[in-house]
């Protein structure tokens, strides 16, 4: 019997995997592949995807199958694949970043693709306003979203899942140079992190003794109590849908519903990233405010450095970039806190910090990360108000009360004498009220359109048509 390819993206599980359950129910013995592509880039995120690829070609083999590996053109090597195999058809989840989507588009003009939804519980062109048009804004979003209905209970691995006999050529694991040598630099990431869908479902057993805390102390980086779920999710070896059902089932147990409801609605957050992404595809790169592309912005490179290392002399903000640098993770509060920081008290574009991410965080997802530096950046659709600048050390005060965090993560603070500590890079003050005046300056500036238009990209050279009143004063 012929073929059909399964080809993994962001779904590296076997377990409640639509797309992979239809190529299943074809009755057709399945050919499984992953192709590394230019979009797995980011250090730690390659990490990631070299174990997570290497536990789910061990999972495949169990069962009697091997797990084909490839790197460069998807279109390429698929279409190769299908003529050196003779299979019938591909089927793959769907992708929603915007390279994704193009590879998606090209394939289908030459092969018989079946793409399934199955990476978030609401389809980004399911949702629209009352109006019509779409959602800037997180709330109404979210209840438009859960309005659509609890999310279809997770399916088991397919009982009938067959591997085809046929070995097409596969480029060794190793070979694809996703693990850093020389250095290794990957001991701290090892050391936090089981990737594949094992961990992940580890991961989602513990989060039963978390729920309780997680409403009061999801924004403690002190206390362990979030659901260290994101990275398992971006790479798909857990689906939002099991993550849902988990949580509903914990619910049932638990003495309140607040954490439940409160980790659910962050999985709305996620939703509303990718819903952000597909509809507004500059968002990696460009404002969605477009008055910030006249943001006096300042690229001084020795803050940079000073930020990416943990040396800015704000101990909090060094104690995130140090725990980022050695685990590939930052707690919540804390990126914000520290992008806050690279944005406002240093004034480096956002960009900047959001390439930083995207090389050093293990789950790094240009959708929740690009949405989410701009929200901080306040050039977002829905974004925290820019002349909203956090102070680091209240910040610290309120959410690392005992200062817990700063001393793991920054350990020569916890000495006596700190010695070797930098002092602070900028005056807090200084740098609060220089933030407030670039602000000012681009507040009432009017470009020609004042907001870009879902799938617009906003143009950089769009001179600004009527100039704020307070820059003019
Ligand atoms: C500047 C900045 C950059 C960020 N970059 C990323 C990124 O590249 N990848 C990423 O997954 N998250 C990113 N986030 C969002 C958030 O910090 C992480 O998702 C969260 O810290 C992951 O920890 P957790 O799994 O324990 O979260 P939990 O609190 O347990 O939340 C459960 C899940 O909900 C989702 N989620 C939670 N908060 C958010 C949020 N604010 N936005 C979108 N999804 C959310 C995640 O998938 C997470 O695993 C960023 C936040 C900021 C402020």
């Amino acid at each position: 019997m012929r073929p059909v390819l399964y080809w993994f993206r962001r779904d590296l599980r076997l377990a409640d995997n639509r797309a992979l359950s239809a190529a299943v129910e074809t009755g057709s013995p399945v050919i499984p592949v992953y192709i590394v592509d230019s979009q797995d880039v980011g250090g730690a995120s390659r990490w990631w995807l070299h174990n997570s690829l290497d536990a789910l070609g061990r999972e495949i083999k169990s069962r009697g199958g091997e797990l084909v590996l490839r790197e460069g053109s998807p279109e390429r090597h698929l279409l190769e694949l299908k003529e050196e195999t003779g299979a019938l058809a591909v089927y793959c989840q769907e992708r929603y970043e915007p390279e994704s989507r193009a590879q998606a588009s090209r394939l289908a003009e030459s092969i018989d693709l079946h793409a399934f939804d199955d990476n978030l519980a609401a389809r980004p062109t399911a949702l629209t306003t009352q109006s019509g048009t779409y959602f800037r804004v997180f709330t109404p979003f979210w209840k438009t979203a859960t309005a659509l209905g609890t999310p279809d209970l997770p399916l088991p691995v397919p009982a009938q899942l067959r591997f085809a006999d046929c070995r097409p050529h596969s480029v060794p694991l190793d070979d694809l140079a996703l693990h850093p040598n020389r250095p290794d630099w990957s001991g701290g990431l090892r050391a936090s992190w089981s990737p594949g869908e094992a961990g992940a479902a580890d991961l989602a057993d513990r989060l039963e003794s978390k729920l309780a805390d997680y409403a009061q102390g999801r924004d403690r980086p002190d206390l362990d109590v979030t659901s260290r779920l994101s990275p398992h999710l971006h790479f798909g070896e857990i689906s939002c849908r099991q993550v849902w059902h988990t949580v509903k089932q914990m619910e049932l147990h638990a003495r309140s519903t607040a954490g439940a409801e409160a980790l659910l609605r962050q999985l709305y957050w996620r939703e509303f990233s990718a819903y952000l992404l597909y509809h507004y595809p500059q968002l990696p790169t460009s404002p969605l405010r477009p008055e910030f592309e006249y943001f006096p912005w300042s690229d001084n490179a020795e803050h940079l450095q000073a930020w990416q290392t943990g040396r800015t002399g704000f101990p909090i903000v060094d104690a995130g970039m140090r725990q980022l640098w050695q685990t590939g993770w930052m707690h919540n509060r804390v990126r914000m806190i520290v992008a806050s920081f690279l944005v406002k008290d240093l004034m480096i574009p956002w960009q900047r910090g959001a390439e930083w991410f995207l090389d050093t965080l293990v789950d790094a997802d240009l959708a929740n990360n690009s949405a989410s530096w701009q929200w901080v950046a306040g050039c977002g659709t829905d974004a925290a108000p820019y002349f909203r600048i956090f102070n680091p050390s209240l910040q610290a005060e309120k959410f690392d009360p005992n200062g817990d965090y700063v001393r793991r993560w920054v350990p020569e603070l916890a000495q006596k004498t700190a010695t070797g500590y930098p002092d602070p890079i900028v005056d807090h003050r200084v740098a609060r009220q220089r933030a407030l005046e670039a602000y000012d300056s681009i507040k009432g500036i009017r470009t020609s359109r004042s907001v870009p238009q879902p799938g617009e990209s906003s143009n950089r050279n769009d001179p600004p048509c009527a100039v704020a009143t307070n820059a003019a004063k």
